[in-house]
């Protein structure tokens, strides 16, 4: 990396910014009814533009505001969905310095006190210089109530040289009152087929080469989103001379091989844990992070999934040729029990990787695990067994190993590493560095491994995150966090990986902590427990059973007058079908 990722970033960022209509990409809908809407002259009082970030809302707003001011090169243009981008009125907006046209963010602190005072001071005075007045509220949900109040006032007898253009990335927090008199826009997430289409148009004006696969990765990665979308083309642009390879981009993203990924998925479905954990080991050894391996094999079960229900799936732009048949060829064999099976047993993976002190290791343990989700029990079976065997405690049944349920998370669990730290973590390569992080999750596991277990604790405790790029985290406070604790993880991570580090606090609500998901995590898994396998099977063969008590080994064999259950699986006198040992 010979330049500074942040000034490539803001260079090709800003340099895409749709400036027109024309420019935005995959909202054609919603550029249709605005034309419509501005040609019958039949313009909103106020429009609300929703969409997950980087969708393009704010830009959207601006280039409406332009619309609405817009002269004309001639000076004498009315609204249009066109707007010039030459007039005096277009030129001060897209630099930010109308003074007809407000733009407020109210995620932040200062700007909420200012919006209620601007809206209750401004809107009576006819705008100084344009045709409207416009006010560009960003994140518009995180509004106090009374600065809604007002706003509800002006909107129930707007004024006619007034507009508002309100953005949300979370419509539903925004009160009904505000919503229905509102033109609502829902901008997009923007589709494979588009994005790449933009990619390369956006790579071609650049002089860049990049690889069509290359570009399939940089769009799943984005999810939708434009900005995210460019900002990472930008980066892989810069990383290479000459073209940009799928691998190039891969080690960027921290991602492994889809194709290896799959040979381990299919190692893992065909039961076979030591090819499953020598393909993994090869995964690691080549540089590839275990909780993104985790993660790539979640995604391929999720993609499965979806082609067995709908089989056009399988065409997915983002996925090689050779990966489409695959795809199919999988999705044909597995049943979808195994499927889902495999999902949730994943989602468990995937955190007791991110916790584990050694990574590695906790993903080895589960991918020993996964071997076993092929040869599950489908309740069918188990109601089966159940019929044919007589009921649990009347006789003493002898156990059937095949039978016994492999439980989904009770068993098994990784064993911690000792804090000693057992494993040797590989080197940082500064260049390398900020690559292994492509994911929050990926940072803590750092902190883990590093021993930084104050910080850690604060982290777990103290941070709703509201976004992450590598090098990059935006956080709200939780209740009790340490004030000084966006500066303590962005000095600790600045120093310890040898990259820039930008950690800020902002006032978007941002998600659950790490704890609090943690909590909300072992409730499902209690929850779940009702619908085991084995419980299902109970209840479907023994409809009149209800749950009356979840007890442990130990409270029976007190119960039993003993010191312990008997241990051996075999023999057992006395084993309890509820229980998943
Ligand atoms: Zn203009």
């Amino acid at each position: 990396m010979t330049e500074t990722p942040e000034s490539g970033y803001q260079v090709l960022a800003r340099k895409y910014r749709p400036a027109s209509f024309a420019d935005l990409i995959g909202q054609d809908a919603m550029v249709r009814t605005l034309k419509n809407a501005f040609e019958a002259d039949r313009i909103a009082q106020a429009f609300m533009l929703t969409g997950i970030r980087g969708t393009g809302k704010t830009t959207t707003a601006r280039i409406i505001a332009k619309g609405l001011n817009c002269i004309g090169p001639d000076g004498q243009g009315g609204p249009t969905t066109d707007p010039c981008g030459m007039c005096e009125n277009c030129v001060a907006i897209a630099e930010g310095r109308h003074v007809d046209v407000m733009e407020m963010d109210a995620a932040s602190n200062t700007g909420v006190q200012n919006i209620r005072d601007a809206i209750i001071e401004t809107v009576s005075y006819r705008a100084a210089t344009a045709r409207y007045k416009i006010f560009i509220i960003d994140e518009v949900h995180m509004l106090s109530t009374s600065a809604f109040n007002a706003l509800l006032k002006t909107l129930e007898e707007p004024p006619a040289h007034v507009k508002f253009l309100f953005a949300t990335t979370e419509i539903r927090k925004v009160p009904v009152t505000v919503l229905s008199r509102c033109q609502r826009f829902d901008l997009r997430r923007i589709e494979p087929e588009v994005m790449i289409a933009h990619l390369q148009k956006v790579a071609g004006l650049e002089g860049a080469t990049i690889a069509e696969d290359a570009l399939a990765l940089i769009t799943r990665a984005a999810e939708g989103s434009v900005r995210d979308a460019i900002s990472l083309l930008d980066q892989a642009i810069s990383h290479g001379a000459g073209e940009t390879t799928a691998d190039q981009v891969r080690a960027m993203l921290g991602l492994a091989d889809r194709g290896r990924v799959l040979d381990l998925f299919e190692a893992i479905m065909g039961g076979d844990a030591a090819a499953a954990l020598a393909e993994l080991g090869a995964q690691y050894a080549d540089g590839a992070d275990p909780l993104a391996v985790l993660r790539d094999l979640a995604e391929i079960t999720h993609w499965l999934s979806v082609i067995k229900i709908t089989p056009e799936a399988a065409d997915d732009p983002t996925a090689a040729p050779e990966e489409r048949v695959r795809g199919r060829g999988l999705a044909g064999k597995l049943p979808m029990r195994v499927l889902t099976r495999m999902w949730q047993m994943l989602l468990k993976a995937l955190e007791e990787v991110s916790l584990a002190p050694n990574a590695m290791m906790a993903a080895e343990m589960a991918v020993i695990r996964l071997t076993h989700v092929a040869d599950l029990p489908t309740p069918g079976d188990l109601v089966k067994k159940l019929q044919d065997s007589p009921p649990p405690r009347a006789q003493a049944p002898a156990r059937q190993p095949a039978a016994a349920p492999r439980g989904p998370e009770a068993q098994l669990v990784p064993p911690r590493a000792p804090s000693g730290g057992a494993q040797p973590v590989p080197a940082l390569a500064p260049e390398a560095s900020l690559a292994r992080f492509p994911t929050f999750a990926s940072v803590v596991a750092f902190l883990e491994e590093q021993r930084q277990i104050k910080l850690l604790v604060e982290v777990r405790h103290g941070i709703r995150l509201i976004s992450y790029s590598p090098g990059r985290i935006a956080f709200r406070p939780a209740d009790g966090a340490s004030a000084s604790l966006a500066a303590d993880l962005g000095r600790f991570l600045t120093q310890a990986t040898g990259a820039r580090w930008g950690i800020s606090v902002e006032n978007a609500e941002g998600a659950p902590t790490l704890a609090e998901q943690a909590d909300a995590e072992k409730a499902a898994l209690e929850a779940e427990l009702a619908d085991h396998p084995l419980m299902q099977a109970v209840r479907d063969a023994f409809p009149a059973a209800r749950i009356t008590a979840i007890r442990s080994r130990e409270s029976l064999a007190a119960e039993a007058g003993l010191d312990a259950l008997p241990e051996s699986e075999e023999t057992d006198p006395d084993w309890d079908p509820f229980e998943d040992d």
